[in-house]
């Protein structure tokens, strides 16, 4: 028996997930690291775990208080294990790096993003030698080559494509605590996505800070970029829908529009493309590098190709020195676009990023008389999104049995409404049409139709491998 087996036999992980799709999937895969490596088994218990982590992000406002406070707050109502190892990662974790030792000292290990993949490296390390590991670098071989492949079973899987963001907009942390841009090579993301597929994949998401800045290495002198490898991954077997999350409208190029020609990929009719604000002035000062009116038409080249496209955002409100005007802006641009159900924010400054150097002057009243206005329009438009779909049969792809009835089946139509209705296991995994009869606050009810596959199916052709080829040329 080796010393890794000998410390960590039967020991128990828990982990606790702040923030994005990115830190779910980064929090997954530190699970799976630990299971594989160490034969360690996942608790829900954080007090008989031997070992915690909390996987952090910066977005939240006064993030890192709330790291602290969350931490302290397990010590002192729960408690630890007596040699529970407490790690804490993610983005507060690179951002606050040794800070995070000084103000609690409880904490041993201390991981970012990037090194994931070496959280059971320093765990054994902190076991063997009872020292502190930190490892917050952003290391040139990407994570990916060394976590084991995702073996759990889910129809609506994640994939990680690329990593970091080179935008460096004015009021965002994410490239200082994720780094640059790292694109995951064509063959391995192709791979994973089959592999996927195995496990019970029926849709993949696809994942990025900024998902359509993706240039994958086919070889060494050809790249992919993510139009191409969506139509890579709509021609394996099994892939019945494709999402991806999250793009930037300055990096949304022709191809990506191309790609929503239903005869061409499996993506869904939806897209989340965040605008942030209605606001050229605005948009200039985050650094969002597009117009409102490139924004528009964007969406109008989709809506060519796809009609019934529905659109949901990201949106900020009160950035310093927004206007009533600038405000105005924005409310009519939920109005031309109609976006489908949507998130919006009150801006605060993150530390350490040009937009907290600005001064802020729009008092937290307006702020938050603002939302109110703006999360009422969007929540208009989204129940007016909901009533129209009352009445017709779309397709839903079954993810699962629901959760409140045991009867009952639960699944996503292509714009991402969760919809429950009458059916049984031999469901899960398929496509079935679904009359949708009642609206109800965050869901929809329905009942089958027909079982379908999905229509975009038949349509999509075996064009990629001739532009790989063509792109070889
Ligand atoms: S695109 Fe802007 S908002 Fe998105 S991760 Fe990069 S810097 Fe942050």
């Amino acid at each position: 028996m080796n010393t890794t087996e000998t410390i960590h036999k039967q020991s128990s992980y828990y982990i606790k997930t702040h923030g994005c799709q990115m830190n779910e999937e980064d929090s997954l895969k530190m699970a799976n690291l630990l299971e594989e490596k160490l034969d360690m088994q996942p608790t829900q218990d954080v007090s008989s775990a031997d070992l915690v982590v909390l996987n952090t992000c910066s977005i939240r406002e006064k993030a890192q208080e709330k790291v602290f406070s969350e931490l302290g707050r397990w010590k002192k109502s729960l408690g630890y294990k007596s040699n529970a190892v407490i790690a804490v990662a993610g983005c507060v974790a690179s951002q606050e790096a040794e800070q995070i030792f000084k103000r609690a000292p409880f904490v041993q290990i201390v991981i970012g993003p990037q090194t994931i993949h070496r959280l059971a490296d320093l765990y054994i390390k902190c076991r063997t030698t009872s020292k502190r590991q930190i490892d917050v670098s952003f290391p040139a071989i990407e994570k990916f080559d060394h976590l084991p492949q995702n073996t759990r079973s889910s129809v609506s899987a994640h994939l990680t494509i690329m990593e970091g963001c080179n935008k460096f907009c004015s009021y965002c942390i994410v490239p200082y605590t994720r780094g640059e841009e790292i694109s995951r090579h064509f063959s391995d993301v192709i791979n994973e996505a089959k592999n996927l597929v195995t496990t019970g994949a029926r849709e993949i998401i696809l994942l990025g800070q900024n998902v359509n800045d993706y240039f994958g290495r086919i070889d060494d002198t050809t790249e992919a970029n993510l139009a191409l490898l969506i139509e890579a991954i709509s021609q394996l077997s099994g892939i019945e829908r494709i999402r991806f999350t999250t793009s930037h409208p300055q990096a949304f190029d022709e191809t990506l529009i191309e790609a929503y020609d239903p005869s061409q990929t499996k993506l869904c009719n939806h897209l989340h493309l965040p605008v942030q604000s209605g606001s050229n002035r605005i948009l200039k000062q985050m650094k969002r590098d597009y117009s409102v009116e490139h924004y528009i038409d964007i969406i109008a080249q989709l809506r060519e190709k796809r009609p019934n496209l529905r659109v949901s955002t990201d949106l900020i409100v009160g950035f310093p020195g927004e206007t009533e005007q600038d405000f105005e802006a924005t409310m009519k641009l939920v109005d031309t676009i109609g976006f489908d159900q949507s998130f919006s924010f009150i801006y605060s400054a993150r530390p350490g990023t040009p937009a907290s150097e600005l001064i802020d002057e729009v008092s937290l009243s307006v702020k938050k008389e603002r939302l109110a206005l703006l999360q009422a329009r969007l929540k208009y438009h989204a129940n007016r999104i909901a009533d129209e779909m009352v009445g017709s049969t779309t397709d839903v792809l079954v993810e699962g049995i629901s959760k409140k009835r045991r009867h009952e089946i639960s699944g996503r139509t292509q714009n991402n409404r969760i919809v429950n209705f009458p059916g049984t296991q031999a469901h899960v995994g398929t496509i079935v049409n679904v009359q949708i009869t009642e609206k109800l606050e965050n869901s929809l009810r329905g009942r089958i139709a027909s079982q379908s596959s999905d229509p975009m199916d038949v349509h999509t052709s075996t064009c990629t491998e001739q532009k790989i080829q063509h792109a070889h040329a």
